[in-house]
């Protein structure tokens, strides 16, 4: 299929989402250090849950690296506890914190936002714990990079609305986007924060693709409906 098609296609779902649900605000936090602490904490739960966490760190220190770094393991753990498998993610904050900290003799934000993406990514994906989807999270909502963010919704989304096959994996789902999408920061940011808002609302594990924006175009939805 032509690459311009696939473009019409991917632009086309981007304005129904975005017509039906509005702007999303993502990322939900203040600074870059508050994003990446959220990015970390929301493997495996739910954002509700990363939010108290992120209030009770708020409520006792500030959220940057030096002071959170000075909370003792055993305390930080307790403080998030309701992110859930809370004593791995203390040790993989911690951890992804020291290293994050020994970038580029202390400024990480400019490692952050200016070494290359594949290098960034690459380096990144080494850090114990850091995985595709959060590497992309801390990378685009938290030092707007140009890169796409996939998740369980967007290829249980993609697949049933036949953008690429039922099995995808991350890196292939990625590269769909990225390389039929325009190259902007700031759509990459809303366009993974409608499909997240779909799949949470309408395109669930059961969809409801009677009340779905998109069940006039969607190979599954037009089936359903
Ligand atoms: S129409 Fe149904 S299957 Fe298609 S995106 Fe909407 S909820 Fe998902």
């Amino acid at each position: 299929m032509p690459k311009v098609h696939h473009t019409k296609k991917l632009t086309a779902v981007y304005d129904r989402l975005y017509a039906h649900y509005g702007p999303q605000h993502w990322w939900p936090g203040d600074t870059d250090v508050e994003i990446i602490t959220g990015a970390i904490l929301t493997q495996n739960t739910s954002w509700g849950n990363v939010a108290k966490a992120i209030a009770n760190l708020k409520a006792v220190t500030a959220l940057e690296l030096e002071p959170l770094l000075a909370i003792p393991e055993e305390r930080l753990a307790e403080l998030i506890r309701s992110s859930g498998y809370y004593r791995q993610k203390a040790a993989r904050l911690r951890g992804f914190f020291l290293w994050l900290g020994s970038l580029n003799s202390g400024d990480w934000r400019a490692w952050l936002k200016k070494t290359p993406m594949n290098e960034a990514r690459a380096a990144l994906l080494a850090v114990h714990g850091i995985g595709p989807e959060t590497a992309d999270s801390i990378l685009l909502y938290g030092a707007d990079r140009k890169t796409f963010v996939i998740d369980k919704y967007t290829l249980r989304f993609g697949a049933r609305y036949g953008l690429y096959a039922e099995k995808t994996k991350y890196e292939e789902a990625r590269t769909y986007f990225m390389d039929h999408l325009p190259s902007s920061a700031k759509l990459y940011n809303e366009y993974h924060a409608l499909i997240v808002r779909l799949g949470a609302t309408a395109c669930k594990s059961k969809p409801l693709c009677a009340a779905c924006p998109l069940n006039q175009t969607c190979r599954a939805g037009k089936k359903a409906v």
